[in-house]
């Protein structure tokens, strides 16, 4: 079976540090394999899409020199697929309206789930789980019921054996919101499946949700693609590199110094001489020398203080 990983960025603002780490272990993994490397664009949740950041972010990955295979998928052009989903969902009566508030469920909840949201107490909660149409459910958030009792375990490749219990870690999740738009979780896992991506390499702010993730695929009969979950590259203080946070914009005129952080920083020995050679010259050491299992297991890591 051909090797298919992807890059997925949510067009919320340009690419940093993180982002290239990201995309470098990504393409690298499935360049290394002799796979496939797709880009997705995940601009599902229009509220925070950036005008132009799509267009940024591809120019940006061309100055970096990475090459991506088929069209550029683009989520928020994807909305039948998610619907398609979202029915075969509801016939299994796996699907509820859910009409709480946030602060109503701050006030019930009493465990917080691995993604770090708060674990739905069931009150909107049918007792029976009754097949439905689509057209049957009020216009509010769908949740997806999940077995309570059910364990789900996976071997991520960085990180080890993770085990969840769906009903104390998780909780009934939204897979569409109130405002009707779809989430994150769903658009993932209908498009890493629809794409055939089976080797998904991303950062480790997703570790917490990739459980939910494969119980959406078994509950939709999905392959599980195999996990890894690189170091989140932090500042000096242990704070995550966001968009939010104003990490500093990938410059291209310093794409050959910033791969050549980025190879180091995914523990790959990349020589110093390296650090300012031409930037085909540090592609081609890295796809002849890419080791996945050097990148260094652990959850985050410090970006770089000259990058800093
Ligand atoms: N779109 C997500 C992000 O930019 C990545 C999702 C994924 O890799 O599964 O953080």
């Amino acid at each position: 079976m051909t090797y298919r990983g992807r890059f997925a960025p949510s067009p919320t603002g340009d690419l940093h540090f993180g982002s290239l780490v990201t995309a470098t272990a990504s393409y690298l993994d499935a360049r290394a394999n002799n796979g496939q490397w797709l880009v997705r664009i995940e601009d599902v949740d229009k509220t925070r899409t950036v005008p132009g950041a799509s267009d940024q972010i591809l120019r940006t990955l061309e100055a970096f020199g990475f090459a991506w295979d088929g069209l550029v998928w683009v989520q928020s052009r994807r909305d039948e697929a998610y619907l398609a989903a979202l029915e075969r969902l509801a016939g299994q009566g796996l699907l509820y309206a859910c009409h709480c508030s946030r602060s109503q469920i701050a006030e019930r909840a009493v465990h917080t789930a691995s993604d770090g949201s708060l674990v739905y107490p069931g009150t909107c909660r049918p007792e029976s789980a009754a097949p439905l149409r689509l057209d049957e459910l009020a216009p509010a958030a769908w949740r997806l019921r999940v077995r309570d009792e059910q364990q789900v375990c996976f071997d991520d490749l960085l990180q080890g054996t993770r085990e969840e219990l769906l009903g104390r870690d998780c909780g009934d999740f939204v897979l569409r919101r109130a405002d009707g738009l779809f989430a994150y979780q769903l658009a993932v896992v209908v498009d890493d499946a629809e794409q055939g991506v089976n080797a998904v390499v991303r950062g480790s702010d997703l570790l917490g949700s990739t459980a939910r993730q494969i119980y959406l695929q078994q509950c939709l009969g999905y392959p599980q693609p195999s996990y890894a979950h690189l170091p989140l590259a932090t500042d000096a203080y242990g704070r995550k590199w966001s968009k939010q946070r104003l990490a500093p914009a990938l410059q291209p005129g310093e794409a050959s110094n910033l791969l050549w952080h980025a190879l180091r920083f995914l523990g790959q020995p990349a020589p110093d001489e390296l650090a300012t050679a031409p930037l085909p010259d540090i592609w081609s050491w890295a796809l002849a020398h890419w080791v996945l299992e050097r990148v260094p297991h652990c959850i985050s890591l410090r970006t770089p203080d000259v990058l800093a």
